[in-house]
């Protein structure tokens, strides 16, 4: 490569990167004029006109009306256009695939919920997924041409340099072309993460976690993980298995199987799956309890959760067990990084009160030394959609990085 070609990528490279921050300023602050934006980007005054110009042109900035200023000229805020392009996020759960169509300020265009069916074959179950974001493209209330990007939030280790889910025990999944699949049944560029991850993503694009550095997420659900964030960049590891918080070894009573056929993952002690397959265990014994109402094969994590809140003797062991061993491990993990927060979100997360009462005195107990470790221990800003604010905030960063191109006609 000869001096102008390498000078021409770095001044490209340094333009895209200048167009970003403005970009990224204006979404933050909502309206800006060029003035306030070259105060806080530390860009001139020029190159800010500049750059909000092309960006008008790119249709992801647009003017709002002048405001009037004591003295000189009115002054045009710039704004984020929110309204004229549209993104979906899919929750690929092991129990139900969710969808969103979202205009790139987030507000729901339409939603879509359908059975995973995850016991079947994996091209099966990326059908419907494909089949889900295709429903929700076709609709007469958008024009599907501008939809800019699709982000699917999966349970498993991903490889984002290949685009292959590598293992998925919750769906028994081994060397999954996703991106491969996806790039061949649908027409817009698709982006995908392991879910824990991308809730952590969304937790700082939209949530609790602007303000944060460093938080992590804790997916307490049918099964457990994490989405690190250290420096409010995410953290991959050296192979994308970075989070596998829910495959982290406890030494317990080994009396369930984690999905990865262990026994000492901390899944198979604090899970929702493993609260309910605990209480079945001492069901068989304890003919006490008010779980022996429910059938056995519909017994889940939420009747546990309900029984004990009711005060039934073996509900309240099996649950205040499970928030033992997930509390140390959370006390482990802010041992480790010092995170200034850990943001609860999953389903287990969701129980009320007696999910908080009893997790926190465990974790506080635990944790090297509570007083000189300031940190917060907060819920999911978006409670039940966490894992698909993730998957629309993996398409919303990559609009921002101007890594997407807008469709404009
Ligand atoms: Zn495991």
């Amino acid at each position: 490569m000869n001096r102008n070609t390498a000078e021409k990528l770095s001044n490209a490279a340094q333009t895209k990167h200048n167009k970003s921050l403005v970009l990224r300023s204006v979404w933050k602050h909502n309206a800006m004029s060029r003035l306030e934006i070259s105060r806080i980007s530390g860009l001139s005054t020029a190159t800010v006109s500049r750059l909000v110009d092309s960006l008008i042109q790119d249709e992801l900035l647009v003017e709002s009306q002048p405001k009037a200023t004591p003295k000189g000229r009115p002054m045009k805020p710039v704004r984020f256009n929110g309204k004229g392009h549209y993104l979906i996020g899919i929750d690929l759960g092991t129990t139900y695939i969710r969808g969103v169509l979202t205009n790139l300020a987030i507000e729901p265009i339409k939603e879509i919920e359908v059975v995973t069916e995850s016991g079947k074959d994996p091209e099966y179950v990326l059908k419907k997924v494909a089949q889900v974001i295709m429903n929700l493209a076709n609709t007469n209330l958008i024009d599907p041409k501008k939809i800019i990007g699709v982000g699917i939030a999966v349970a498993g280790i991903i490889n984002l340099n290949t685009g292959i889910v590598e293992y998925s025990p919750a769906f028994n999944w081994r060397n999954i072309e996703l991106r491969e699949f996806m790039n061949s049944h649908v027409p817009y560029p698709v982006y995908f993460d392991n879910v824990s991850r991308a809730m952590a993503l969304g937790e700082i694009t939209f949530g609790n976690g602007p303000g944060f550095d460093d938080l992590i997420c804790v997916n307490v659900g049918y099964g457990i993980g994490a989405g690190i964030v250290i420096g409010k960049k995410l953290f991959y590891g050296t192979d994308g298995m970075a989070g596998e918080f829910g495959h982290m070894p406890v030494r317990g009573d080994e009396q369930v199987f984690c999905t990865c056929g262990k026994k000492n993952c901390l899944t198979a002690y604090a899970s929702g799956d493993a609260i309910a397959q605990r209480a079945k265990i001492r069901l068989l014994t304890h003919t006490t309890s008010i779980l022996n109402e429910i059938p056995a094969g519909e017994l889940n994590a939420k009747h546990v959760v309900e029984a004990a809140r009711q005060g039934d003797p073996l509900a309240k062991e099996v649950f205040t067990e499970a928030m033992g061993y997930l509390g140390r491990a959370i006390a482990g993990l802010l041992n480790i990084f010092n995170p200034q927060a850990i943001i609860l979100a999953g389903g287990v997360s969701l129980s009320g009160n007696i999910f908080w009462d009893t997790l926190k005195p465990v974790i506080e107990e635990n944790v090297f030394d509570h007083r000189s470790t300031k940190y917060s221990i907060l819920p999911s800003s978006h409670p039940n959609q966490s894992a698909i604010y993730g998957a629309l905030a993996m398409v919303l960063q990559e609009i921002l990085n101007l890594s997407l191109t807008i469709r404009k006609h």
